[in-house]
């Protein structure tokens, strides 16, 4: 496919601006060849004027069109190729397998939300018969609800999964199926990768009889095309994936808008696991290992990445092999030079806090995987100690008794996930401790591991505040659909519903 760098805007590429940057190729630091355009107002504008209006015709599209559409986005993507493998590969430094298996997911994801709205149920109809009003004929007039579209959907991916958590990842897919026009603000860490899934997209819009501007992409290296969009009058809600200090940041200026809308922002988490004392008798060497490969599985670049751990002070066996283990590890290269810095400003941050030896320099431009111990004390003193360092690192806190425990675990903020590792009998001794957990997160693992999402029916990808910005949802799985959708009620009317 020939790149061109530029706004898809419904069925036009176009590019009026003059502000332009470059992809990256994080393995060798060198700027990816095609030129990118920043999308001017006017054209963000347009993109969303263009979904507004194609939202009247797409509302009403037949839930068996929407799912041939979806099917039809997996087909062109497959189509893509290689030749899609090796653009997000090289814009991201992950390995083909992983991408190879991303595009899988992506592929999957889709088929099963066309699979979920081909079920008429999905709009979660309920009726009861009215007392205060009849029908003529004297029966009880009905009252009928279901689930609506919410309108045209403004969507962001991150940067560390450029096919599942971007372009046609879940927020854009439970979008599409919910009935929602979506105007897509492509990542500046893979924009080729996005134009070439969002080009995808719009060949299979025009295949199955789509209306024009169900879906937009604009480029941007700069906040502004983002801001504008979340704050165009005509968005009606924005499904987020990447960062604290941009889902908040978008989070903000929506509920601040004369007419405030749901954001769902899906950020950074450190997915706490408690290793309990049952669970290192006599497997301690192999639990730091499995640890360890989930701590620095994609160079640590996961949202449900262990960036936090809780165990006894006595557990050195297991902590003492952790180490071992991490070092043993090889240097990774990171997404993107920013992500690196982060990383390695986020390492030397918590090493000083944590009151451990003078920060090491940071060497080289890789990200070597990283353990800190601390104990409870000093982590509930220095939150900061427990928040997302994004990258292979992990900080264990380590307690001197079940109570002291239980205390680290009450001031945990909201996480998408939390793990516990033990017995049966663990399981027992500290139920206060899955109490306390099911009030912090989305998902709690037992005797697993938090990295891999599987989509399918019961999946809950999200959690409390930090972790997302709103906890009553989720952003993996068919129930991911109901963020963008509203309940409405008929009452009264000959037939039901209109
Ligand atoms: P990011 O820097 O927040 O970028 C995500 C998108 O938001 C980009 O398109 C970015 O474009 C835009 N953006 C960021 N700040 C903005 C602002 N202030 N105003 C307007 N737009 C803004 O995130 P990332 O570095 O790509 O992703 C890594 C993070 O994502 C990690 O923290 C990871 O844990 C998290 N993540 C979470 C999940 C999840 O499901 N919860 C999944 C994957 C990753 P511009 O910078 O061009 O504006």
């Amino acid at each position: 496919m020939q790149l061109t760098g530029k706004q898809l805007i419904g069925a036009d590429i176009v590019a009026e601006g003059t502000t332009t940057f470059h992809g990256y190729t994080p393995h060798n630091g060198q700027p990816t060849a095609t030129t990118f355009y920043e999308a001017t107002d006017a054209e963000i504008d347009r993109a969303v004027a263009l979904a507004d209006n194609a939202f009247w015709t797409y509302r009403k599209t037949l839930d068996v069109q929407r799912a041939a559409f979806l099917e039809a986005i997996a087909t062109e993507i497959l189509a893509l190729g290689i030749d899609l493998i090796d653009m997000a590969s090289q814009e991201s430094a992950l390995p083909t397998a992983r991408i190879e298996g991303e595009r899988g997911r992506t592929v999957a994801q889709l088929r099963l939300f066309a699979t979920f709205i081909r079920d008429e149920t999905w709009v979660r109809p309920i009726s009861s018969p009215l007392q205060l009003q009849k029908m003529p004929n004297g029966e009880p007039a009905m009252l009928h609800q279901r689930q609506i579209a919410l309108g045209p959907v403004a969507v962001f991916g991150a940067s560390n999964f450029p096919l599942a958590f971007s372009v046609a990842g879940g927020d854009t897919v439970s979008a599409l199926a919910a009935g929602c026009p979506v105007v897509f603000k492509a990542h500046p860490a893979h924009p080729a990768t996005c134009e070439m899934v969002g080009r995808a997209i719009l060949n299979a819009a025009q295949q199955t009889g789509m209306p024009g501007g169900v879906f937009s992409l604009v480029h941007g290296a700069s906040n502004r095309v983002g801001e504008r969009l979340v704050q165009h009058p005509a968005i009606k809600a924005v499904g987020f994936t990447g960062s604290f200090r941009g889902g908040k940041a978008l989070y903000d200026l929506a509920v601040r808008r004369p007419e405030p809308i749901p954001v769902y922002a899906e950020m950074g988490s450190t997915n706490p696991v408690f290793f309990l004392p049952g669970a290192l008798v006599g497997q301690s060497d192999q639990l730091a290992a499995s640890f360890a490969a989930s701590v620095t599985q994609g160079v640590g670049q996961f949202c449900t990445n262990p960036g936090l751990f809780v165990t006894s002070d006595t557990a050195t066996n297991f902590t003492t092999e952790l180490a071992r283990q991490l070092s043993a590890m090889p240097t990774g290269t990171m997404l993107t030079a920013g992500i690196q810095q982060a990383y390695s400003h986020g390492i030397m941050h918590q090493r000083s806090v944590a009151g451990t030896q003078q920060p090491t320099p940071w060497t080289g431009n890789g990200a070597q995987p990283h353990l800190l111990l601390t104990s409870v004390e000093n982590a509930l003193q220095h939150p900061e100690l427990s928040e997302e360092v994004f990258g292979p690192s992990t900080v264990g806190v380590l307690a001197q008794s079940k109570e002291e425990l239980l205390s680290f675990a009450r001031q945990l903020t909201g996480h998408l996930t939390a793990t516990i590792h033990g017995t049966e009998a663990d399981l027992a001794e500290y139920a206060d401790l899955v109490d306390i957990l099911t009030t912090k997160v989305g998902r709690l693992v037992f005797n697993g591991f938090p990295t891999g999402v599987e989509v399918n029916h019961a999946m809950v990808h999200g959690g409390p505040f930090p972790a997302t910005t709103d906890s009553r949802s989720t952003s993996v799985g068919t129930t991911a659909i109901y963020r963008f959708t509203r309940p409405i009620c008929f009452q009264g009317f000959p037939g039901g519903t209109v």
